[in-house]
């Protein structure tokens, strides 16, 4: 029997499973609404728009993004092959032309005999194995049909995330761990404020430089305020909000004048949020403003605070580290929609959506890759993050076990050897 996959999407994700079933001899339909119907961020009908800036990141093996796109390229990314293609000497980065880019993925993607391109608005899932790949910004129609299928609850609808920061990089010797409320409810770290530390911080955040704002992203505020429009609204606005001490009385018995509160993020305690602080402060200013608070002096930051239009599904609750949905085993989620965050996260699940899908036709299990890769570590956090505070997370060693600033190269080499076995294990 012919073997077939529809794939919803033709961005990164869709673009790279697409390749991955083509290569192996799997039939795919592959469904892109542009250009009849298109969102606020593309811009052409090629598949695999870079929709912002068209760095693709460090190269260099000891930096997250670097790891990850070496372990993409032992899966024989097309992604890669693109960006190789059509790089721009860009130093340490991979920066590439974005049009060239997007064109040479849509001709390897036009021009192979087992892709069957249908130029539509996908509105209800298709019988059949099916990868949605369908990105941030999906289509309002489809985006009803996973709400129906999922539940209201299981879709974020609003990128409104805080800093993440590594906890080695902190001082702790500024901090003091306490829950509010004493329930119990994970792992918290407290930096007490002065006065005088929390005027200076208000003042520097309501003056700190903020990222221009698209149309679509400015009508979410009212109902999640970033931290510097908080703070803009009265000098004590912030300390009756998330810098409220309540209940976090230090040791000796002394409430702070006001509290910045740092949540545990991952199950390994390596990473930290800084609780309410979602924000729309360029990278610069995050790290020149957050700074200023006690501890962060040299403060390793894996994802910058941000707030954007992003569609994603709860992942933690309705996804398997295989991509497959727990309670439809025929559809898998791919890209910014499976709760990653960023191009080449988005472009490398879909290679193991591509993966098992293919594993899911020929009956075989399911896989995901070795938790000690970038991939790995990233579909694992996919799968165990808090479901509560889950937000779409990027390429970081955070998520890896035992992995620190001295060892990272090493653990980095040793990340791609175990995916090259990896993948021999898959194909053998
Ligand atoms: C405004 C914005 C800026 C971003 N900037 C960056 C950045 O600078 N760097 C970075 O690393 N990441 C960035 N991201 C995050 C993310 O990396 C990109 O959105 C990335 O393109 C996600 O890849 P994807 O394959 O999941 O989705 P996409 O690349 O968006 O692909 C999804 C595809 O599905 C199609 N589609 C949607 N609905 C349907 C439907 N119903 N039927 C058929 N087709 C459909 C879309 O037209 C699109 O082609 C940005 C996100 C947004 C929203």
């Amino acid at each position: 029997m012919k073997k077939q996959v529809n794939i919803i999407g033709g961005g990164l994700a869709g673009a790279e499973a697409a390749a991955y079933l083509a290569r192996h001899q799997v039939y795919v339909n592959l469904y892109e609404m542009r250009p009849y119907v298109t969102s606020e961020a593309h811009s052409s009908d090629l598949f695999g728009e870079l929709v912002c800036s068209n760095s693709l990141k460090s190269n260099d093996l000891d930096n997250a993004a670097g790891l990850l796109k070496a372990e993409m390229r032992v899966l024989d990314s097309l992604m890669m092959e693109a960006a190789e293609a059509s790089k721009i000497s860009g130093g340490r980065a991979l920066i590439v032309d974005r049009h060239k880019f997007a064109a040479y993925i849509s001709k390897q993607l036009e021009n192979n005999k087992y892709i069957n391109i249908i130029r539509e608005e996908v509105k209800e899932i298709p019988e059949g194995i099916t990868i949605v790949a369908s990105g941030p910004l999906t289509s309002d129609a489809l985006t009803k049909t996973l709400e129906n299928l999922l539940g209201e609850q299981m879709l974020g609808f609003f990128d409104a995330s805080s800093p993440i920061v590594t906890k080695d990089s902190l001082d702790l010797s500024k901090m003091y761990e306490k829950s509010r409320y004493e329930n119990n409810d994970g792992g918290y770290l407290n930096v007490p404020l002065t006065k005088k530390q929390y005027e200076t911080l208000v003042r520097e955040l309501v003056n700190a430089k903020r990222a221009p704002l698209k149309k679509i992203d400015e009508q979410y505020f009212e109902g999640c305020l970033p931290l510097e429009v908080m703070a803009s609204r009265g000098e004590n606005t912030l300390r009756f909000g998330p810098l409220k001490p309540k209940g976090l009385e230090q040791e000796d018995g002394t409430l702070p004048y006001a509290v910045v509160q740092l949540r545990q993020d991952d199950v390994a305690g390596n990473l930290y949020n800084l609780v309410g602080f979602q924000t729309n402060l360029t990278y610069g200013e995050q790290r020149r403003v957050f700074g200023l608070i006690p501890g962060f002096e040299n403060a390793e930051y894996v994802r910058y605070g941000l707030m954007h239009r992003n569609t994603f599904i709860k992942a933690p609750a309705v996804l398997n580290k295989t991509l497959q949905l727990k309670n439809y085993p025929n559809i898998f989620i791919a890209g910014q929609l499976s709760g990653v965050e960023g191009y080449i996260e988005s472009g490398a699940s879909g290679i193991v959506a591509g993966i098992n899908a293919l594993r899911l036709l020929e009956n075989k299990q399911l896989v995901s890759p070795p938790f000690e890769t970038m991939l790995g570590a990233l579909l694992n956090y996919l799968e165990n993050a808090h479901i509560k505070t889950f937000a779409p997370m990027n390429a970081n060693f955070g998520i890896i076990y035992g992995v620190n600033k001295q060892n990272r190269l090493q653990k980095a080499s040793e990340a791609v050897e175990k995916m090259k076995r990896w993948k021999e294990s898959i194909h053998g």
